[in-house]
This record gives structure tokens, C-alpha cells and sequence, in this order.
């Protein structure tokens, strides 16, 4: 499986553009939320109708997956907890988003909301709970903060990762997290785009501006994940420990070379 990972496209139409021509590359696009721009001048609403379509074309191309970020929220729960209704709608375009999971080969996705308050949170609780009885071999959170305490979360002066997360992967032990949210851990000293925690490996591409955004490919079949961006590129080995400094990348490997491709697998 080759999958593509971004986040936090936060209403450039340029990236989502981008990811369009792209998409078709991959056996699986996840994107791990901010989707719009609370600063944007463009209405709320007609930022969500315009992403909802770039969405709606894109899937037909790829499965895509995405889950909520802070960015995306329209609504409220019960709880008054604020939730991204917009995006569990998404189901109706054939999008899995908040709450669902999602089934590729022999591996199990799932999906989790942004939390704005206890009530959200104790629903992803009990979400990961369900899941890990029946995590297949490889199992994926698409999550958009990533977990405090890591490189991936960290702001230059603090930690801007999520606690809970990091309490559910010492307890569920994903294979990997697919987060965002803290745009500038890649780019800064002691930030990364790449965490390993236990056994969980964790990415957060970042965000630049403009197109090609700051992308993460992962390739179970190589057993690697390549982050690049405007900053430079750099690898990692899913089968090894990491090392830092995580080794920039020179040259494009030879399997990400276009017409070195192994048959891609198909939906399960
Ligand atoms: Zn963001
Ligand atoms: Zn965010």
C-alpha cells in the first residue's frame, strides 16, 4: 500500500489542486484536518462547499480518509461541545471522516474527531476501545493533533500535542499516527516531521505555503515513510528504530521512481 499524508490545507486551493493531479499515484490519500481557514475572508460555509467538492472529484480518483481539525468546526454536539458536522456529512459523498474506520488490505484506519470538551473525547475513547478488538495487522489513526511530549508537537517554546493521544497510544499501541495541526514542528530545532513512541510511529508533514504542500508518503511494501517538503526531504525505515538526525533524503528511491511501481493492491 502507498499511501499520501498531509494536513492542514487550511483552504489553499492551489494544494488541493495539487492533490488532485497527484492522487491517482497513491492507493490512498489521508488528509488529517484543518481543512479551512477560520482567518480566511471567504465565508465559512462557502469554504466548505468548495472543499466538499474538491472532495467529492478527489474520491473518485483515490479513497480518501480525514478526519476534523480545529479549523473545521461548524456545529455542536449535546455536550455544546463545538463538532464538524460538515464533515460527518461527508459519508454521503463516499468520504469516511470522524468516527468511522476504514479497511484497506490488511489494514484497519480509524478515524478520529477533533475534541473540544470531555464528552468528544470519551467518544474517541470508546472508539479506539471498539477498534482494537479488531485491529488487523496494521492499524492507522488518522488523528489531527498530534501527541504532547513528541517532536511532532512541538511548538519551539512548548508542546502543542494532544495529552489524551498520548495516554491512547501508550495504552493501544497503534502501529502509526497520521496527525498535523502544529504547522511548524518540521521546519524548527528539536521539531520533527517523524516520532517513535514504543512501537507507534507518529508524522506530522507541516505546512508551508503554496503548492506542492509538505507531504508524507508512506509504502508499506518498502517498509519506509518520506517526508518532503520546502525544507528539504528526509526518510525513515518502518522496520527499523529511528535515528536522529533522521537522514535527509539525496536522491528519489528507486521505488518511488514512476513505472517502478508494484501492482497496487485492491480494496478490501
Ligand atoms: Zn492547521
Ligand atoms: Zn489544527
Amino acid at each position: 500500500m502507498r499511501l499520501l499524508a498531509i494536513a492542514d490545507l487550511h483552504y489553499s486551493l492551489p494544494q488541493y489542486d495539487w492533490l488532485t493531479t497527484v492522487a491517482e499515484e497513491f492507493d490512498l490519500v489521508v488528509i488529517a484536518g484543518d481543512h479551512l481557514d477560520l482567518s480566511s475572508m471567504v465565508d465559512f460555509r462557502a469554504q466548505v462547499v468548495v472543499v466538499r467538492k474538491y472532495l467529492d472529484r478527489l474520491k473518485e480518483r483515490v479513497p480518501i480518509l480525514t478526519c476534523s481539525g480545529n479549523h473545521d468546526l461548524d456545529s455542536r454536539n449535546q455536550a455544546g461541545e463545538k463538532v464538524a458536522k460538515w464533515m460527518r456529512d461527508l459519508g454521503g459523498i463516499g468520504v469516511p471522516s470522524d468516527g468511522q474506520s476504514f479497511t484497506l488490505d490488511d489494514t484497519l484506519f480509524t478515524i478520529c474527531a477533533w475534541w473540544d470538551g470531555p464528552a468528544e473525547q470519551a467518544a474517541i475513547g470508546e472508539q479506539l476501545k471498539a477498534d482494537a478488538a479488531r485491529r488487523g495487522e496494521r492499524w492507522i489513526w488518522v488523528y489531527h493533533a498530534p501527541p504532547e511530549k513528541s517532536p511532532t508537537s512541538w511548538g519551539g517554546g512548548r508542546s502543542f500535542g494532544d495529552a489524551a493521544l498520548e495516554k491512547w497510544i501508550a495504552e493501544f499501541q497503534p502501529n502509526i499516527v497520521l496527525s498535523g495541526h502544529v504547522h511548524q514542528s518540521p521546519f524548527i530545532k528539536e521539531g520533527s516531521w517523524a516520532d517513535r513512541i514504543g512501537d507507534t510511529w507518529v508524522f506530522n508533514a507541516g505546512h508551508q505555503f503554496g503548492a506542492p504542500p509538505a507531504y508524507i508518503i508512506l509504502d508499506t511494501e518498502h517498509q519506509t515513510a518520506a517526508w518532503f517538503s520546502g525544507a528539504g526531504s528526509q526518510a525513515v525505515r518502518l522496520d527499523q528504530p529511528l535515528a536522529r538526525p533522521i537522514e535527509p533524503l539525496r536522491a528519489l528511491p528507486e521505488w518511488l521512481k514512476s513505472g517502478n511501481r508494484a501492482p497496487g493492491p485492491t480494496p478490501a
